[in-house]
């Protein structure tokens, strides 16, 4: 910790979106509060995004937004209206404020917030968790068992990539067997194979969550075979493609898929790839009836033409769904956390490669820099 009552936080400036370590005043914890020291935090693309391209919005009043929403910390104090919670208990914060007013904040699916007048930690409006310490609600906080400390911090993501599924299989289950004489029935018999896209922290978590509820994955991206990224693919079991070996320019080969691959039943797709061409070519490989959940938000500057009548007509005569997901709800951090300690088990080393870059936070600047083809996850360390 800095100086008696001083705490360091990394913030971004509100204009010309500068980030630097800052010093602040240590908050102090009201009855219902908790006062968390940060242990880890995780580094995402949102973060990225907000400093290349994003708007900082900066909680009212303030000129910079201290940043981060991937988080894990102890708590070293609580109020005394705290029940649920005590020093020294691992946590993890859940990341989006409800609106309070429409029916899903005001029910615990401030994930579905339909007036968009949420707050994120970090993000939008509320300060973030990149900071020596933080404070939180009881209702905000994952506790996490201490068996769980090394992979934690993966929590958030790994929300993100529950929800996806989640939703994704509630549809179909729904549209699909409804109305059959067994509505009710497990993912793996709704997905049989998932195509994962992209091979960054959120598909490799979406295929590590695909796992745990027992569905086949095959997962896409463009780096080579050998590296960690498919090398992580094929130790799940799953098969790894290399879109660059059926790309001519940004056309895919579909046919050659076809062939060369065993891509056959593939009734779910998840993108996690941030390339809406890449996506939107790959969804002529679902099977009919089958559901795209869209994860990952494009970059800006991607200019990309797409054939849109045969997607459309494709979608029309395909029965296909195309969903997009957004953030999670304590439920899915719940389930994350479930999901994350069944696979400890068996994928320890798994799981323990998604984190590529671990750096004191003063490093901020050289874990931001980190290429995106020598990462996965980058995680800054508090203490
Ligand atoms: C976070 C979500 C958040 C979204 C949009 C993602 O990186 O994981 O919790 O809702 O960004 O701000």
């Amino acid at each position: 910790m800095s100086a008696e009552g001083i705490m360091k936080s990394i913030a971004a400036k509100k204009q010309g979106r500068a980030v630097s370590l800052i010093h602040v005043d240590l908050p102090h914890i009201k009855n219902d509060e908790i006062m968390i020291s940060t242990l880890e935090t995780g580094l995402c693309s949102t973060d990225r995004e907000l400093l290349t391209d994003g708007v900082i919005s900066p909680p009212e009043g303030s000129e910079f937004l201290i940043l981060g929403h991937e988080a894990l910390g102890k708590v070293v104090e609580v109020g005394s209206g705290v029940s649920s919670f005590r020093a020294g208990d691992l946590v993890v914060p859940t990341v989006r404020r409800g609106c309070g007013r429409c029916d899903f904040c005001n029910n615990g699916r401030s994930d579905m917030c339909s007036t968009g007048n949420y707050k994120e930690r970090g993000i939008q409006g509320l300060h973030g968790f990149m900071s020596e310490r933080f404070i939180e609600n009881e209702t905000n906080l994952i506790k996490m068992p201490d068996s769980m400390r090394r992979h934690a911090v993966l929590l958030e993501p790994m929300s993100v990539a529950i929800k996806a599924i989640e939703e994704a299989f509630m549809i179909q289950k729904t549209r699909l067997y409804g109305h059959s004489d067994r509505p009710s029935r497990e993912v793996f018999e709704v997905f049989r194979n998932a195509l994962i896209i992209g091979a960054g922290p959120i598909g490799l978590l979406t295929s590590l969550a695909m796992l745990y509820y027992k569905v086949n994955i095959f997962c896409a991206d463009i780096v080579e075979h050998g590296g960690t990224k498919s090398t992580i693919i094929e130790e799940l079991g799953g098969h790894y493609i290399n879109l660059k070996e059926y790309q001519k320019g940004s056309e895919i080969d579909l046919q050659r898929i076809r062939n060369k691959t065993i891509l056959g039943e593939v009734d779910c797709i998840i993108d996690a790839s941030s390339h809406p061409l890449t996506c939107l070519q790959l969804i002529d490989v679902l099977t009919p009836n089958g559901v795209v959940a869209i994860l990952g938000l494009p970059h800006k500057n991607g200019i990309q033409k797409v054939k849109t009548s045969e997607l459309m007509s494709s979608l029309v005569l395909k029965n296909h769904i195309v969903m997009g997901s957004v953030n999670s709800n304590k439920r899915h951090f719940e389930k994350a956390r479930d999901c994350i300690e069944v696979l400890q088990k068996q994928y320890y080393n798994v799981l323990s490669r998604i984190v590529t870059h671990s750096l004191p936070f003063s490093d901020y600047r050289q874990a931001l820099e980190i290429d995106e083809r020598d990462r996965i996850k980058v995680v800054l360390t508090w203490e």
